[in-house]
């Protein structure tokens, strides 16, 4: 592995009062950097003080969007301790999102010990109090100066910090989310399960339409039929149907959530029945008519767990668990996030440090 090297900082940043700034909005000191050629390969991993960039203005990624991210979290547990959520998760993540993007995969060791060591010199940054936590985000843009519409031969990594409040500042609350049947998110065959700014660009004008007409969030249907349920704005979407937990099935248009991941083993754990499955707006509409559907919530590295408490379809609203937090919904919030602050012995290997 390539020695990781140090770039001291001349000025420090005066830390904010995060209970104030939300979300993504202030950066650390430091930055973790790596740089790739056709030659070198991945080269000169390093940590160095948080700085603007500059690019050619014919950089690749500004006009054809050959880029990927992840986004993870650092918490401060009750002890004092300063744990990373499911890092090898996340990194092996960045490197499918690679693979479908032609972007060199990175040696996972390398970035996660560079992760490691910028966390540690960066520890006064981990906010301490409980729901507040310091955002990671990883990310890897082609750099060629070059117009043409090809692979870029080269690409920068960059791992930037950023302080954030906890995401229900006013209390966990449900979300009114809007079934959308027109625009659609990812495709078969395109880059659905990549963490890639395409998708998120795709997303972003059904998003405002939802917000217009008074709801949260969309929730995805298949690109092919509009009728196969996908994710749910940017989280994946998990309902309570007789019991048992049914989550659409990563069938590649369908981000691989790590806390959908981690939902359905801690259910496993608990011994409640989990499904991953197609399933259809139908049949959702269907086992609400029944009283069947018992809870529906989103599942995402930012809010942890999103319970819906309204899911409007072609004009009807269905008012899930009469508007309120499901049991099931309450129980694992409080159960991921008492394994993220300590609070909760974490037995399955899901915490660092
Ligand atoms: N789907 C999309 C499109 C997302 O952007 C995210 C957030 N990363 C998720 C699902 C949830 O993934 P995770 O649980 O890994 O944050």
């Amino acid at each position: 592995m390539a020695e990781i090297k140090f770039e001291a900082t001349k000025t420090f940043k005066e830390k904010p009062d995060v209970s104030s700034i939300g979300f993504g909005t202030h950066f650390s000191d430091y930055m973790f950097e790596m740089n790739y050629n056709r030659e070198d390969g991945w080269h000169d991993p390093k940590i160095v003080p948080y700085h603007d960039i500059s690019v050619s203005p014919a950089n690749t990624t500004l006009h054809y969007g050959q880029a990927i991210f992840e986004g993870m979290k650092a918490f401060r547990q009750q002890d004092g301790k300063i744990v990373i959520f499911r890092t090898l998760d996340h990194l092996n993540r960045l490197n499918n999102s690679a693979r479908l993007l032609d972007i060199p995969n990175v040696d996972i060791n390398t970035v996660h010990q560079g992760l490691k060591k910028l966390i540690e010199i960066e520890k006064e940054w981990v906010p301490a109090k409980i729901g507040q936590s310091l955002y990671i985000r990883p990310f890897i843009f082609a750099t060629d100066p070059y117009l043409g519409v090809s692979v870029s031969d080269t690409y920068k990594l960059l791992i930037i910090l950023s302080p954030v409040a906890a995401y229900y500042a006013h209390g966990f609350a449900p979300v009114k989310i809007m079934v959308e049947d027109h625009y659609v998110r990812a495709v078969p065959g395109g880059l659905g399960e990549a963490k890639t700014p395409a998708n998120y660009a795709a997303s972003l004008h059904a998003g405002l339409v939802a917000h217009e007409k008074g709801y949260d969030q969309t929730l995805w249907l298949d690109g092919v039929e509009r009728k196969y349920i996908e994710e749910v704005g940017s989280m994946n979407i998990l309902f309570k149907i007789k019991g048992e937990i049914v989550t659409p099935s990563l069938c590649g248009s369908i981000l691989g959530g790590i806390t959908r991941k981690t939902v359905l083993a801690v259910a496993k754990e608990w011994g409640i029945p989990v499904s991953e499955r197609r399933i259809t707006i139908d049949e959702v509409c269907e086992a609400y008519k029944n009283g069947e559907l018992d809870e529906v919530f989103g599942s995402g590295t930012a809010a942890v767990i999103s319970p819906v408490g309204l899911l409007s379809y072609k004009g009807q609203d269905m008012i899930i668990n009469e508007g309120k937090i499901g049991s099931f919904s309450q129980k694992m919030f409080d159960h991921i996030t008492g394994l993220q602050s300590g609070l909760i012995k974490d037995t399955q290997g899901f915490i660092e440090g």
